[in-house]
Parts: structure tokens; C-alpha cells; sequence
């Protein structure tokens, strides 16, 4: 049996039934990340001893049937830029490759609660930056589909870990795509919620009005699972919304028959592979014979997306990176330092890599007196039109459909030369950021050898849409439970 392969819920009945223990599992877990992921460098670090005491806790409560979740004793892996207490925590940067935090974030609190075993804390880009993993301070991870391919990003490493097998679910971030593109180009689920539906309290900021946790897992159903563990208000994140969280799973099974989807025609335009494209129809088509309702719709503003999308970006995480100083947290470097400022000067130097130079510097020039009103406030303005765009469409259709990437996952060091050729691969990823909107990344075919994501975006905070209609199509193909041979 390959455990590693298996559903949240298949665990879960294996452990019930006692036919398993969390610590066989988990130590099985260890024993294959051992193994294999120095072949994919998915971990920046491997938590052997806090896994194994998590699952002795959660066969405790398997043993005397108490406090059982969904969860309890399942291996997780979780994208390292999330607090963990007393485990390092580093957003693949040099300036935190020491750094331990004294808090645990909301989500770790959340997951600890409910019986989750953490396996070990996955390679991203520095801070979040990027869309390939290559900008790790640490090491590349390596798509387990093609080691010679980059695994997507930001969150390459916790997308890689699923897709081969190291954990059975892991916990992403999305600031512009970082769960759904990495999870297109690995074969997982993933998704990015709506924003503001999950705290981001512990999460080390990246852009704070865009980024979203999201789970990856197997398939939409332990999607839905995940996600309904860690929504939910909290009084450290003012931006929760003080909703209760609805059950994801409710929807799911239920007939798609007569619902809508509207297939944004900006997003079907020269350029995209045509492995890609196909796979895309072919989707279409497999939801046409659910009986659902296909119809055009634009999105307009496409166009402006990418471009609103880095600007902010850049000025925000200009911002939120100024903590970053070798006062507080991290990296401190002060040779000889003559006064703060050449300790802050020192430290940034050594411990940033370069796009996050890159991208501090663009946003605070864009921030700066004499340009603010013509880059940021206008790129805000133009945010509000995106946001109306999703408004508009989805005010006629359930969901929108659209490819998660235009191409599937591109060689290693293919674009590291050419940022802008980089920043072009999150094009239809990072539209939704703004706007806000939910959106679900589903495994729908192969090209070339390489898995395409599709991705199903939906009206704010309605989640469980997509896991229906996710759920719907995973009824129809097996294109998720393909695995790589690694
Ligand atoms: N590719 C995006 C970027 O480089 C990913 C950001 C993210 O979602 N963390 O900004």
C-alpha cells in the first residue's frame, strides 16, 4: 500500500479502523522524505521529532476516541514562510535562515489543534518572489515530474512534497498564484481563498492586502477538508472576515446539472501551449456532458492585471520588507559599523537576494513623493476595476474556467536571466490577488509529459462552489490520482 498516495479521508478510515497508527505513518513519512527528497529538495526543514511526538498525541486520541478530526494524525508539510514556534522559519532567506519564531500563526495553532502532524517546512521563492522556486537563498527544488524542471512558485517546495508523496496535504501561501501555479505544474489540488477568509496572523508578509493561505492536497474533497480547518475569523487579524465557516464539503456530490461557467476570452489568446489548450476544451467538454451551461464572458481589464499586480506588489512588499533591518529579527550584519544606518545598509545588502532587491527598489520608487499619485493611486484605481470585472462576470455564471499557466512546468533556469519573461508565466494567476475572489487549481491533463492545471475561479467567499464543481470533474477524469515515478 502506498500510504503516501492516499486521500486525507482514506487515512483517515485507515486510522480509525486501527489498521494503522499516526506514528507508523508518520514515521513512514519521515523514512521516504529521508529518502527521496534529497533528489528533490522540496524541505528546508525536516521536524523528526515534533512529527513523531504530534502523532503519538493523535493515536492517544484515536485510542480513547477523543477529540478526533478529519485531520488527526494525517502528515502535513507547511510552506516556510508561516510561524512555527520553536522551528526555524525562513522564507528561503538568508536574513531568517536562523530565525525561530516565539509564535506559532493562527493556521499552525489551527492545524496543531486539529490533530495534524507537522512533517517539516517546504522551499519557496525568497519571500514569496517568484514563480519557479529558483529564487530560494537555499537550493532549487526540482519538479518530481522532470527533475530537470522547476516545480513552479512561489510554493514550489510544498507542491513538490505532495506530488511526491512526502505528506498528504501541505499548506501554501498566494499573493499572485503562489498555491495555484505550483500546484498546476505538480499535478496537486490547490486553492487560494477568498481573501480574508483565512488569518494571515504569523504569516511573514509579502503583500498584506493580497496574500491568502490556501491548502494543496490530493483532490477537491480533503481540499474542502483542509480549508474548513483553518478558515475562520481571529481576533489577531482584523482583515478575517467575523463570518462563520460553512461546511465545504456540504456541496459536494450534489449534481452540477443546469450551473453556469463562463469562460473569460481574454484568457484563450495566442501564446499558450497547445497541449494546454486542449486539455482546457477537453475540460469544457467534460462539463458540457455534466449538463452545465458554457457561455463567453470578458474580463476586460485583463490586460492591466499583470502590470497592477507587480506594482503593488513591489510597493507593498517595499514596505513590509523594511522590518527586516538587523535590529529585530534574523540576519544582523554590523563590521565595523560606524551607526544604525550602515547596520541596516550591511544586513540588507548581505542577507536579500536579488529580486527582492530588485523589488524594493521598484517599490520605493513608486512609493516615492512625485510618483506616488502616477503609479501606486493609479494602479490602485485600476485594482477596483479588476475587482469589478470578476464582479460582473460572475454576476451572470457560477464560476469562471481558465488555464492555471499557459505553459506546463518550464526547464530549470529557463527564465532565471529575464525577470520580465518570469514575471509574464503568472498571467492568468494573478488577477484574482486583487480582486480577492476564491479561486481552485484542479490537475486536467498532460502535455508533453507535464501536468496542466486548470483553475476554477469563483464569486467571493463562495468556496464550496468551487468544490462541487471541482469535485464534479474529478468524478469524470483521473488525471489527479496520476503520480510521477519518483
Ligand atoms: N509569481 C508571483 C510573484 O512572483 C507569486 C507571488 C506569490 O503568490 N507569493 O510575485
Amino acid at each position: 500500500m502506498q500510504l503516501p498516495n492516499l486521500t486525507i479521508r482514506e487515512i483517515h478510515q485507515l486510522l480509525l479502523t486501527k489498521k494503522i497508527s499516526s506514528v507508523e505513518l508518520t514515521q513512514a513519512t519521515l523514512q521516504r522524505a529521508h529518502e527521496i527528497d534529497p533528489k528533490i529538495n522540496s524541505y528546508v526543514t525536516i521536524t523528526d521529532d515534533l512529527a513523531l511526538e504530534q502523532a503519538r498525541q493523535a493515536d492517544e486520541c484515536l485510542a480513547k476516541g477523543e477529540n478526533i478530526t478529519p485531520l488527526t494524525g494525517i502528515p502535513f508539510a507547511m510552506k516556510d514562510c508561516i510561524s512555527t514556534r520553536g522551528v526555524r522559519t525562513t522564507c528561503s532567506s538568508k536574513i531568517l535562515k536562523d530565525y525561530v519564531p516565539q509564535y506559532n500563526a493562527t493556521v499552525t495553532n489551527k492545524l496543531a489543534d486539529a490533530g495534524a502532524v507537522l512533517i517539516g517546512k517546504t522551499n519557496m521563492d525568497e519571500f514569496g518572489m517568484g514563480s519557479s522556486c529558483e529564487n530560494s537563498a537555499f537550493f532549487n527544488t526540482c519538479n518530481p515530474w522532470d527533475l530537470t524542471c522547476v516545480p513552479g512558485g512561489s510554493s514550489g517546495g510544498a507542491a513538490a512534497a505532495m506530488s511526491a508523496g512526502l505528506c498528504n496535504f501541505s499548506i501554501g501561501e498566494d499573493t499572485g498564484g503562489s498555491v495555484r501555479m505550483p500546484a498546476g505544474f505538480c499535478n496537486v489540488t490547490g486553492i487560494k481563498p477568498t481573501y480574508g477568509r483565512v488569518s494571515r496572523y504569523g504569516l511573514i508578509a509579502l503583500v498584506s492586502s493580497f496574500d491568502c493561505i490556501g491548502p494543496m492536497t490530493r483532490d477537491a474533497y480533503d481540499c474542502a477538508t483542509v480549508l474548513e480547518t483553518i478558515a475562520g475569523h481571529d481576533q489577531y487579524d482584523s482583515t478575517t472576515f467575523n463570518l462563520p465557516v460553512p461546511r465545504y464539503t456540504k456541496n459536494i456530490g450534489k449534481s452540477v446539472k443546469g450551473m453556469t461557467i463562463g469562460i473569460p476570452k481574454e484568457y484563450f489568446v495566442s501564446g499558450m501551449e497547445a497541449g494546454v489548450e486542449s486539455s482546457i476544451q477537453e475540460a469544457i467538454r467534460t462539463y458540457e456532458k455534466l449538463g452545465m451551461v458554457v457561455r463567453e464572458v470578458s474580463l476586460p481589464n485583463t490586460k492591466y492585471a499583470l502590470p497592477v499586480y507587480y506594482l503593488l506588489l513591489f510597493a507593498e512588499a517595499s514596505s513590509n520588507l523594511a522590518r527586516f533591518d538587523g535590529t529585530r529579527f534574523g540576519l544582523s550584519v554590523a563590521d565595523n559599523a560606524k551607526d544604525v544606518l550602515d547596520i541596516y545598509l550591511q544586513t540588507r545588502r548581505e542577507g536579500f537576494g536579488d529580486e527582492v532587491k530588485r523589488r524594493i527598489m521598484l517599490g520605493a520608487y513608486a512609493l516615492s513623493a512625485g510618483y506616488y499619485d502616477a503609479y501606486y493611486l493609479k494602479a490602485q484605481k485600476v485594482r477596483t476595476l479588476l475587482r469589478r470585472d470578476f464582479e460582473l462576470a460572475l454576476s451572470a455564471v457560477d464560476i469562471l474556467l481558465a488555464p492555471t499557466c499557459p505553459t506546463t512546468a518550464f526547464k530549470l533556469g529557463e527564465k532565471t536571466s529575464d525577470p520580465l519573461e518570469m514575471y509574464l508565466s503568472d498571467i492568468y494567476v494573478v488577477a484574482t490577488n486583487p480582486a480577492g475572489v476564491p479561486a481552485l487549481s484542479l490537475p486536467a491533463g498532460f502535455s508533453n509529459n507535464m501536468p496542466v492545471g486548470m483553475q476554477l475561479i469563483g464569486k467571493h467567499l463562495d468556496e464550496q462552489s468551487l468544490f462541487q464543481i471541482g469535485h464534479a470533474y474529478q468524478q469524470e477524469t483521473d488525471w489527479h490520482k496520476k503520480l510521477p515515478s519518483i
